[in-house]
């Protein structure tokens, strides 16, 4: 059923050297209508490897996507953290490059219309490209952001290019990492950018990644992690020239990017240039820079179990926050479940009833956790460790104990 990649999904170069193996685990975001489902849950290996030839990380199994996104739902509006961080961004952009109703702005990967009802909201054209119909129909219902339901690449771009609905602005924020056709994606922001228009790119950041121990961020969905130097490579391959990356504070640490077309061998013009410099410095185009990673990883289980057996054993009740992909991952891959944890709260209405993948938790409302007070939640979302905290004051000052897992356990 799955595909195992015989080659780098970016360079192609079949030497690929493993990093960790988490073995087999259920698909993240496949939330359960029930606590004894009728069929088996299925499983899929999890590895990750290291391309020596162009320094991409990437996992070895590619799950077919109407198999992964069949029944998706993340909703990037259920976040403020996100909001705030769209709307942030598109206002720089039109102040930036004076965007008005004569340009237009695609996205691949539009989601609920998040980002695209800001440049909406101030009268520049906007079209979204969502494969997921149920997320796209939010799009166009609630936000009034057209949306063309569909997978973005290279057969796409042709046929937004050929109606002549190029971009001034490209946006693909948290999708270049879930794309099998790595190529064909890239290959399609070449396609369908005006010549002066820019591509602004969000992927997860490999050195957050390995320097922060979120091994969790890895599921089937996230194909790969990304360097500049990766990156760098790979636009260059296609036409595009990243002049511009900074780091971004979210899903655990983005790399966001700035790119133009541009011959193969013009150089780069900003910030990507001093990047660029920063991971050959730090070593992220060796291998050497991974090894450790696998090691690091059994020492954060063997912290976090020992520290959650331990409040078991003492009598006190725990429960963890966030249905989210990567506790998902941080639960199966660390053995913690029923017998540990009693339910998961979450924000999203969507996942409440359901059950987690693989543990078979009860997800309930947030509100939940001041009612039932246990002693102590597991922050399965720690990268809206804030936000989540702010919303959980009655909880807290009840006595409740948050155990933040990632990057080094803590209690707050
Ligand atoms: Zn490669």
């Amino acid at each position: 059923m799955t595909h195992r990649i015989l080659g780098c999904r970016a360079c192609g170069s079949p030497d690929l050297r493993p990093v960790l193996d988490l073995g087999q685990t259920p698909l993240a975001n496949r939330l359960l209508p029930s606590a004894h489902p009728a069929e088996p849950e299925p499983t899929f290996p999890l590895g990750l490897v290291f391309c020596p030839a162009c320094s991409l990380v990437q996992i070895t199994e590619t799950v077919p996507p109407e198999i992964l996104f069949a029944d998706y739902v993340y909703f990037s509006s259920f976040s403020d953290t996100m909001v705030a961080h769209a709307r942030a961004l598109a206002e720089r952009l039109v102040a930036e490059r004076k965007l008005g109703p004569g340009q237009r702005v695609l996205e691949a990967a539009s989601n609920d219309g998040y980002l695209l009802q800001h440049y909406r909201q101030r009268g520049v054209q906007v079209l979204g490209i969502e494969p997921a119909s149920n997320v796209a129909q939010v799009a166009v219902a609630e936000r009034g952001v057209p949306t063309r339901v569909a997978f973005f690449g290279r057969a796409t771009a042709q046929a937004l290019a050929d109606e002549g609905l190029t971009a001034d602005v490209f946006h693909a924020h948290n999708v270049l990492a879930h794309v099998a056709d790595l190529n064909g994606f890239v290959a399609g922001i070449h396609t369908v950018l005006k010549p002066d228009g820019v591509a602004v790119i969000e992927a997860p950041y490999v050195r957050p990644f390995v320097e922060k121990r979120e091994f969790d961020t890895i599921y089937h969905e996230h194909l790969c992690y990304f360097s500049l130097t990766a990156l760098d490579r790979l636009f260059r391959s296609h036409g595009l020239i990243i002049d511009d990356a900074e780091l971004v504070d979210i899903h655990g640490g983005s790399l966001r990017i700035f790119a133009r077309r541009g011959a193969a061998d013009a150089p780069a013009r900003g910030s990507a240039v001093g990047l660029l410099q920063a991971e050959r410095d730090a070593g992220v185009d060796q291998f050497e820079y991974y090894a450790r990673f696998a090691a690091e990883v059994e020492r954060l289980r063997q912290t976090l179990t020992g520290l959650l057996g331990g409040l078991k054993r003492a009598g006190c009740s725990l429960a963890a926050y966030g249905a989210s992909a990567k506790g998902s991952t941080l639960l199966n891959v660390f053995g913690i479940g029923a017998g540990v944890l009693d339910f998961v709260a979450d924000r999203s209405t969507v996942k409440q009833g359901k059950f987690t993948p693989g543990t078979r938790l009860p997800i309930v409302a947030p509100e939940e956790l001041a009612l039932r007070r246990p002693d102590y939640c597991l922050l399965l979302t720690w990268n809206f460790e804030r936000e989540i905290l702010a919303q959980q004051t009655e909880y807290r000052l009840a006595g409740g104990r948050f155990v933040v897992p990632i990057p080094d356990v803590r209690v707050v």
